[in-house]
């Protein structure tokens, strides 16, 4: 049967996710597998995000806030901002979708970096738009290039920082500047999604140029440090008539009663956020040392992750460390194909995969 799907579909692969680890248990027959291939959160999440799930569990039978009223008032006073500056999303992912679905179509086109996290290209792509992708400069976003291919046509220029795959972030004043030259009429999207690991100085509050540049909008994550990627929620910031302008393509109940509530409580534990990101921060410190130790090249991370090049294909490394019960993710699938991307785990699983590791480099040499 020769189904009339959209052309746009049949050059793209669904989206393949990080092995499962049940699965990987079953093939090699291990009685221990952790996996350190999707930036999940190794602490879990707020204990309070789940008293407020337990305590949500009467209302299964209700619709829920297809506002996200009480979620968005707690979001708008603590990151300072008005409630109608927010979108909400079934995780952040979905607020890339409905922006692609408002304003990409045929004889448009996007502008990203590369690699970069595939998720704008994908969505751009089914909504026929042209994918216009600038190789990164050492990791980091090749700026004056992305600018250079913006046209009369572009409808966003996404900006990822600190980046996936490569960790790398934009510091306040070469950002600002970007934004100052991308024409009013093209979308800036700054993706945040690790906002909360950072610890830079110089990483900016972008926050505070949403009154400034009504073009902006600004992607944050519950998926992260917040430890809940099985609930699904995220959200957009930028200027109140451009959050009016897309709405319409947001499905009316798109974020669960469940993930609404946990996030509301989620955002109150603000000693679990800091406690997570002191602790990546002394997981980053073993792989740096390690990385230094082993004469391994990687780039700066501000992340919860970090890209290591190994000079040999990443999917040797990968299925190495899934043998020994790690799975992490191959740069092969990510545009670096000598490098592995792993998860900074909790500072037991670091010490063991880094022996691992050691063992792989023993081997090969
Ligand atoms: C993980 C990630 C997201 C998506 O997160 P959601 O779970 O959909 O909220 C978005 N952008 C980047 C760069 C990510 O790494």
């Amino acid at each position: 049967m020769e189904y009339r799907i959209k052309q746009e579909l049949k050059g793209l692969t669904p989206y393949k996710p990080g092995k499962p680890i049940d699965e990987v248990k079953r093939e090699l027959g291990l009685e221990k597998v952790t996996k350190l291939a999707s930036n999940e959160n190794p602490f879990g999440c707020s204990e309070y995000a789940k008293q407020a799930i337990t305590q949500s569990l009467d209302e299964l039978a209700i619709y829920p806030d297809g506002y996200s009223a009480d979620l968005r008032n707690k979001v708008a006073k603590s990151l300072n901002i008005n409630e109608s500056q927010l979108i909400f999303g079934n995780g952040s992912d979905e607020v890339i979708q409905i922006l692609c679905r408002a304003v990409l179509q045929k004889g448009t086109n996007m502008v990203s970096a590369n690699p970069t996290f595939p998720q704008y290209r994908h969505n751009a792509v089914i909504e026929g738009a042209e994918i216009r992708e600038i190789d990164n400069i050492d990791g980091a976003h090749n700026l004056e290039g992305m600018l250079q291919a913006i046209d009369s046509e572009t409808r966003i220029v996404w900006v990822c920082t600190p980046n996936n795959p490569t960790g790398n972030y934009i510091n306040e004043q070469t950002l600002y500047k970007f934004i100052t030259r991308v024409p009013k009429e093209v979308l800036v999207v700054v993706d945040e999604a690790y906002f909360e690991y950072v610890v830079a100085d110089d990483y900016p509050d972008t926050t505070k140029w949403l009154n400034e540049f009504d073009n902006l909008l600004i992607l944050r994550t519950f998926s992260k440090a917040y430890g809940l990627a099985g609930l699904r929620i995220g959200y957009g910031m930028a200027n109140e008539q451009l959050i009016q302008a897309i709405e319409p393509a947001r499905e009316p109940f798109n974020t669960s009663s469940i993930a609404q509530a946990a996030a509301i409580a989620a955002i109150d534990d603000t000693g679990f956020i800091e406690k997570c990101r002191i602790a990546n921060r002394s997981g980053m410190a073993q792989f740096e040392s390690f990385c230094h130790s082993a004469g391994l090249t990687y780039y700066p991370s501000q992340a919860n992750f970090i890209l290591i090049d190994f000079e040999v294909s990443g999917d040797i490394v990968f299925d190495y460390l899934l043998r020994n019960g790690f799975i992490v993710r191959s740069g092969e699938a990510l545009g670096y194909p000598t490098s592995v991307r792993i998860t900074v785990g909790s500072k037991e699983q670091n010490e063991e995969i880094i022996n691992i590791l050691t063992a792989f480099l023993k081997e090969q040499r």
